[in-house]
């Protein structure tokens, strides 16, 4: 069994993936997968953070791709959206120019950054210290309470750069969790963590993300989850799907319910 539906997949656009929409949906297709959401790395109209995204005059050729892989597969339902880092500035563009204007069928929320002392940091590698944590959190937070999102993407993306679980990576753990059942935002075991280099840590090998002890947390809270590739090249399209089914299965955790994506 592997992915009936998968709403985290980004095109070439990005800078960091290969192939276009039509590629990752005749591979989903053959895999026997029935929902596709494509949600490549957002445009920003400001042009920040340009370097792991799309242009903004690409976003028009982006939609395109997507339309061509839907009329191309008719088996396969294919969505339109777009994976955002939230800040307020940002908030009228998700909402009034993809919802709204384009369209976008959903959103999703995903904190790569975190401001810190009014500071942009990577959440991969400097969520190291209580405060960068907890400003993991925050922003996290912020995202799921804008009401933008359709879910999180990897929000256990602090295992990339914290070696062994603490108080603090509990304590932001919980944060983010509590924010989720709060919100109702649902929370994304992500499967490209499993295709990354695994870490070196005291406790022995383990992916960077997902990383267990989170998700040990998510079900204590009793958050839903959603179970996603993030694709980046074709091939990967339906990857890893055992691998977070077993993490939902180890802790009993509930998938959400996306069929109000498919309208
Ligand atoms: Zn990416
Ligand atoms: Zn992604």
């Amino acid at each position: 069994m592997g992915f009936l539906a998968n709403y985290h997949t980004h095109t070439f656009r990005c800078k960091h993936a290969s192939g276009d929409a039509p590629d990752f949906a005749r591979v989903a297709v053959a895999g026997g997968c029935k929902v596709l959401g494509f949600s490549d790395h957002t445009p920003l109209p400001d042009g920040r953070w340009q370097d792991f995204r799309m242009y903004l005059p690409e976003i028009d050729a982006y939609e395109a791709s997507v339309r061509r892989a839907r009329q191309e597969q008719p088996a396969l339902t294919v969505l339109l959206g777009m994976e955002c880092e939230y800040t307020r500035e940002y908030g009228e563009f998700y909402r009034d120019e993809l919802l709204g204007r384009r369209g976008y069928d959903y959103l999703i929320g995903a904190c790569h950054l975190t401001e810190l002392d009014g500071q942009w940091i990577g959440s991969f590698d400097r969520t190291t210290t209580p405060r960068a944590l907890a400003a993991y959190a925050a922003i996290c937070t912020r995202t799921m309470e804008s009401g933008l999102f359709a879910f999180i993407a990897h929000p256990d993306i602090f295992g990339c750069c914290n070696p062994v679980w603490t108080s603090d990576t509990a304590a932001c753990a919980r944060d983010i969790c509590a924010a989720s059942v709060a919100t109702g935002v649902p929370l994304e075991i992500n499967g490209l963590g499993f295709r990354k280099p695994w870490l070196d840590t005291p406790d022995g090998k383990r992916p960077q993300y997902p990383w267990a002890p989170f998700w040990k947390i998510a079900a204590e809270h009793g958050v839903r989850v959603v179970l996603n590739s993030d694709a980046h090249h074709p091939q990967d399209v339906l990857a890893n799907y055992d691998d977070v089914a077993a993490l939902r299965d180890r802790f009993g955790l509930v998938e959400a319910d996306l069929s109000v994506l498919t309208r």
